[in-house]
Protein backbone atom coordinates (compact mmCIF):
# COMPACT_ATOMS: atom_id res chain seq x y z
CA UNK A 1 0.00 0.00 0.00
CA UNK A 2 1.29 3.65 -0.34
CA UNK A 3 1.18 4.83 3.05
CA UNK A 4 1.78 8.40 4.42
CA UNK A 5 2.96 9.02 7.80
CA UNK A 6 2.77 12.15 9.66
CA UNK A 7 4.43 12.83 12.76
CA UNK A 8 4.44 15.58 15.14
CA UNK A 9 6.67 17.47 17.33
CA UNK A 10 5.75 16.18 20.30
CA UNK A 11 6.42 12.87 18.92
CA UNK A 12 10.16 13.58 17.98
CA UNK A 13 11.36 15.75 20.70
CA UNK A 14 11.14 16.12 24.29
CA UNK A 15 9.57 19.00 26.17
CA UNK A 16 13.13 20.77 25.85
CA UNK A 17 12.60 20.69 22.27
CA UNK A 18 15.76 18.19 22.20
CA UNK A 19 14.90 14.77 19.93
CA UNK A 20 13.71 12.20 21.60
CA UNK A 21 16.37 9.56 20.22
CA UNK A 22 14.54 6.45 21.57
CA UNK A 23 11.25 7.76 19.67
CA UNK A 24 12.66 8.39 16.62
CA UNK A 25 14.84 5.30 16.29
CA UNK A 26 12.18 3.17 16.54
CA UNK A 27 9.92 4.98 14.31
CA UNK A 28 12.23 4.88 11.32
CA UNK A 29 12.87 1.02 12.23
CA UNK A 30 9.04 0.26 11.73
CA UNK A 31 9.23 2.98 8.58
CA UNK A 32 12.14 1.19 6.92
CA UNK A 33 10.38 -2.33 7.78
CA UNK A 34 7.34 -1.59 6.34
CA UNK A 35 9.35 -0.55 2.78
CA UNK A 36 11.05 -3.56 3.54
CA UNK A 37 8.24 -5.47 3.19
CA UNK A 38 7.02 -3.70 -0.16
CA UNK A 39 4.89 -0.82 1.27
CA UNK A 40 5.35 2.57 -0.09
CA UNK A 41 5.87 4.81 2.73
CA UNK A 42 6.02 8.90 2.33
CA UNK A 43 6.93 11.25 5.76
CA UNK A 44 5.58 14.27 6.87
CA UNK A 45 7.80 15.50 9.38
CA UNK A 46 7.69 18.57 11.75
CA UNK A 47 9.68 19.29 13.72
CA UNK A 48 11.95 21.71 12.53
CA UNK A 49 10.97 24.56 14.64
CA UNK A 50 11.03 22.42 17.83
CA UNK A 51 14.18 21.69 17.13
CA UNK A 52 15.94 24.55 15.80
CA UNK A 53 14.29 25.97 19.22
CA UNK A 54 16.24 22.89 20.94
CA UNK A 55 19.72 23.42 19.08
CA UNK A 56 19.57 27.23 19.48
CA UNK A 57 19.24 26.93 23.15
CA UNK A 58 15.75 29.21 22.88
CA UNK A 59 14.14 29.02 26.46
CA UNK A 60 10.60 28.73 24.65
CA UNK A 61 8.80 28.65 21.32
CA UNK A 62 9.19 31.56 19.25
CA UNK A 63 6.63 33.93 18.60
CA UNK A 64 8.15 36.83 16.19
CA UNK A 65 7.88 35.25 12.90
CA UNK A 66 11.83 36.27 12.44
CA UNK A 67 12.71 34.19 14.92
CA UNK A 68 10.19 31.25 14.11
CA UNK A 69 11.86 31.70 10.36
CA UNK A 70 15.62 31.21 11.95
CA UNK A 71 14.22 28.43 14.13
CA UNK A 72 13.03 26.29 11.25
CA UNK A 73 15.91 26.50 8.94
CA UNK A 74 18.17 26.02 11.40
CA UNK A 75 15.79 22.98 13.04
CA UNK A 76 15.23 21.39 9.61
CA UNK A 77 18.82 20.65 9.11
CA UNK A 78 19.23 18.89 11.98
CA UNK A 79 15.92 17.22 11.35
CA UNK A 80 16.89 15.76 8.16
CA UNK A 81 20.76 15.01 9.25
CA UNK A 82 18.98 12.43 12.12
CA UNK A 83 16.43 10.90 9.03
CA UNK A 84 19.18 10.33 7.22
CA UNK A 85 21.42 9.06 8.98
CA UNK A 86 18.71 6.82 10.64
CA UNK A 87 17.05 5.64 7.32
CA UNK A 88 20.67 4.68 6.18
CA UNK A 89 21.23 2.60 9.00
CA UNK A 90 18.81 0.33 7.72
CA UNK A 91 19.84 0.72 3.45
CA UNK A 92 16.87 3.42 2.87
CA UNK A 93 17.46 6.76 1.34
CA UNK A 94 15.35 9.81 2.45
CA UNK A 95 14.51 12.72 -0.09
CA UNK A 96 13.97 15.97 1.46
CA UNK A 97 10.68 17.98 0.17
CA UNK A 98 9.43 21.81 1.55
CA UNK A 99 5.84 22.85 0.08
CA UNK A 100 3.73 25.94 0.73
CA UNK A 101 0.06 26.20 0.60
CA UNK A 102 1.26 28.23 -2.70
CA UNK A 103 2.93 25.26 -4.32
CA UNK A 104 -0.04 22.80 -4.38
CA UNK A 105 -2.66 25.63 -5.51
CA UNK A 106 -0.60 26.60 -8.58
CA UNK A 107 -1.09 24.10 -11.55
CA UNK A 108 1.96 23.64 -12.79
CA UNK A 109 4.19 23.62 -9.55
CA UNK A 110 1.83 20.83 -8.30
CA UNK A 111 2.40 19.27 -11.11
CA UNK A 112 6.07 19.02 -10.41
CA UNK A 113 5.60 17.77 -7.20
CA UNK A 114 3.29 15.11 -8.34
CA UNK A 115 5.96 13.81 -11.04
CA UNK A 116 8.61 14.44 -8.52
CA UNK A 117 7.48 12.27 -5.86
CA UNK A 118 5.99 9.26 -8.37
CA UNK A 119 10.19 9.42 -9.28
CA UNK A 120 11.17 9.43 -6.07
CA UNK A 121 8.68 6.25 -5.26
CA UNK A 122 9.76 4.27 -7.99
CA UNK A 123 13.52 5.00 -7.35
CA UNK A 124 13.01 3.21 -3.94
CA UNK A 125 13.47 7.10 -1.91
CA UNK A 126 11.67 7.65 1.38
CA UNK A 127 10.39 11.26 0.56
CA UNK A 128 10.08 13.47 3.97
CA UNK A 129 7.85 16.35 3.66
CA UNK A 130 7.82 19.55 5.71
CA UNK A 131 6.36 22.88 5.11
CA UNK A 132 8.97 24.98 4.10
CA UNK A 133 8.82 27.41 7.53
CA UNK A 134 11.73 29.73 6.30
CA UNK A 135 9.70 31.20 3.43
CA UNK A 136 6.14 30.52 4.16
CA UNK A 137 4.08 33.55 5.08
CA UNK A 138 0.15 33.71 6.59
CA UNK A 139 -0.49 34.25 2.80
CA UNK A 140 0.89 31.12 1.50
CA UNK A 141 1.34 28.50 4.35
CA UNK A 142 -0.61 25.77 5.04
CA UNK A 143 0.06 26.13 8.41
CA UNK A 144 0.04 23.03 10.22
CA UNK A 145 1.26 20.00 8.91
CA UNK A 146 -2.09 17.66 9.75
CA UNK A 147 -3.39 19.43 6.57
CA UNK A 148 -0.63 19.46 4.69
CA UNK A 149 -0.07 15.54 5.09
CA UNK A 150 -3.86 14.98 3.95
CA UNK A 151 -2.53 17.47 0.81
CA UNK A 152 -0.20 15.15 0.42
CA UNK A 153 -1.54 11.74 0.73
CA UNK A 154 -4.61 13.15 -1.15
CA UNK A 155 -2.31 14.64 -4.32
CA UNK A 156 -0.19 11.52 -4.29
CA UNK A 157 -3.05 9.40 -3.87
CA UNK A 158 -2.34 7.36 -1.06
CA UNK A 159 -4.49 4.38 0.68
CA UNK A 160 -3.89 5.57 3.98
CA UNK A 161 -2.72 8.73 5.92
CA UNK A 162 -1.66 7.94 9.55
CA UNK A 163 -1.40 10.75 11.77
CA UNK A 164 0.99 10.31 15.11
CA UNK A 165 0.39 12.01 17.74
CA UNK A 166 0.69 12.31 21.49
CA UNK A 167 -3.05 11.37 21.88
CA UNK A 168 -4.02 7.83 21.37
CA UNK A 169 -6.96 8.84 18.97
CA UNK A 170 -10.09 10.69 18.86
CA UNK A 171 -12.21 10.68 22.13
CA UNK A 172 -15.85 11.52 22.66
CA UNK A 173 -14.34 13.90 25.22
CA UNK A 174 -11.68 15.75 26.00
CA UNK A 175 -9.60 12.94 27.73
CA UNK A 176 -7.02 16.01 29.51
CA UNK A 177 -10.31 17.12 31.53
CA UNK A 178 -12.80 14.50 31.51
CA UNK A 179 -11.25 10.57 33.00
CA UNK A 180 -14.67 9.11 31.36
CA UNK A 181 -13.68 10.10 28.00
CA UNK A 182 -13.85 7.71 25.79
CA UNK A 183 -12.10 6.18 22.71
CA UNK A 184 -13.68 6.90 19.07
CA UNK A 185 -12.18 3.31 17.46
CA UNK A 186 -13.79 3.41 14.35
CA UNK A 187 -15.21 6.71 12.33
CA UNK A 188 -17.47 6.22 8.83
CA UNK A 189 -16.79 9.05 6.28
CA UNK A 190 -17.34 12.60 8.25
CA UNK A 191 -20.29 12.48 10.21
CA UNK A 192 -21.86 16.39 11.49
CA UNK A 193 -20.85 15.27 14.82
CA UNK A 194 -17.35 15.40 14.23
CA UNK A 195 -17.53 19.17 14.90
CA UNK A 196 -18.43 19.04 18.03
CA UNK A 197 -15.14 17.38 19.40
CA UNK A 198 -12.70 19.63 18.06
CA UNK A 199 -10.51 21.05 21.07
CA UNK A 200 -8.05 23.11 19.32
CA UNK A 201 -5.02 23.08 21.78
CA UNK A 202 -1.93 21.96 20.18
CA UNK A 203 1.20 20.79 22.53
CA UNK A 204 4.00 23.35 23.71
CA UNK A 205 5.75 23.06 20.78
CA UNK A 206 3.44 21.65 17.87
CA UNK A 207 0.87 23.62 15.83
CA UNK A 208 -1.80 21.31 15.59
CA UNK A 209 -4.60 19.84 17.88
CA UNK A 210 -7.93 17.32 17.24
CA UNK A 211 -9.06 20.68 14.78
CA UNK A 212 -6.65 20.28 12.16
CA UNK A 213 -6.87 16.11 12.45
CA UNK A 214 -10.64 16.39 12.03
CA UNK A 215 -10.03 18.85 9.07
CA UNK A 216 -7.29 16.31 7.56
CA UNK A 217 -9.69 13.37 7.95
CA UNK A 218 -12.25 15.23 6.37
CA UNK A 219 -9.66 16.06 3.41
CA UNK A 220 -9.20 12.61 3.09
CA UNK A 221 -12.19 10.81 3.51
CA UNK A 222 -13.64 13.38 0.35
CA UNK A 223 -11.05 12.14 -1.76
CA UNK A 224 -11.94 8.02 -0.94
CA UNK A 225 -8.05 7.90 1.37
CA UNK A 226 -8.48 6.25 4.75
CA UNK A 227 -7.33 7.82 7.91
CA UNK A 228 -5.46 6.86 11.09
CA UNK A 229 -4.91 9.14 14.54
CA UNK A 230 -2.59 7.15 16.58
CA UNK A 231 -0.22 7.78 19.46
CA UNK A 232 3.24 8.36 18.54
CA UNK A 233 4.83 6.88 21.75
CA UNK A 234 5.16 3.03 20.03
CA UNK A 235 5.35 3.38 16.76
CA UNK A 236 5.16 -0.76 16.50
CA UNK A 237 1.45 0.11 16.48
CA UNK A 238 2.42 1.23 12.81
CA UNK A 239 2.26 -2.31 12.28
CA UNK A 240 -1.46 -3.11 13.71
CA UNK A 241 -2.59 0.05 11.27
CA UNK A 242 -1.25 -0.91 8.33
CA UNK A 243 -2.50 -4.76 8.77
CA UNK A 244 -5.93 -3.28 9.92
CA UNK A 245 -5.56 -4.85 12.93
CA UNK A 246 -8.09 -3.85 15.67
CA UNK A 247 -6.23 -1.49 18.59
CA UNK A 248 -6.37 1.71 20.66
CA UNK A 249 -6.41 4.17 17.41
CA UNK A 250 -9.03 5.81 15.79
CA UNK A 251 -9.43 4.57 12.01
CA UNK A 252 -11.53 6.90 9.49
CA UNK A 253 -13.30 5.12 7.10
CA UNK A 254 -13.75 6.63 3.30
CA UNK A 255 -15.12 3.84 1.87
N1 LIG B 1 6.28 22.87 9.99
C1 LIG B 1 6.39 23.03 11.41
C2 LIG B 1 7.72 22.50 11.94
O1 LIG B 1 8.39 21.74 11.28
C3 LIG B 1 5.33 22.31 12.17
C4 LIG B 1 3.92 22.50 11.79
C5 LIG B 1 3.03 21.59 12.61
O2 LIG B 1 3.45 21.10 13.66
O3 LIG B 1 1.89 21.35 12.20
O4 LIG B 1 8.10 22.82 13.05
Amino acid sequence: MKLVVKVGTSTLAHATGRLNIKRTQDLCRVLSDLKNAGHEVILVSSGAIGMGVGKLGLREKPTDIPTKQAAAAVGQCELMYTYDRLFTEHNHTVAQILLTGADLSAEDRHENFNNTMSRLLQLGVLPIINENDTIATEEIKVGDNDTLSALVAVSTKADLLVILSDVDGLYDADPHKNADAKLIKHVHGTPEWLNTLAGDVGSALGTGGMKTKLNAAKICVEKQVDMVIANGENPELLYDVVNAKDGNYTRFFAK
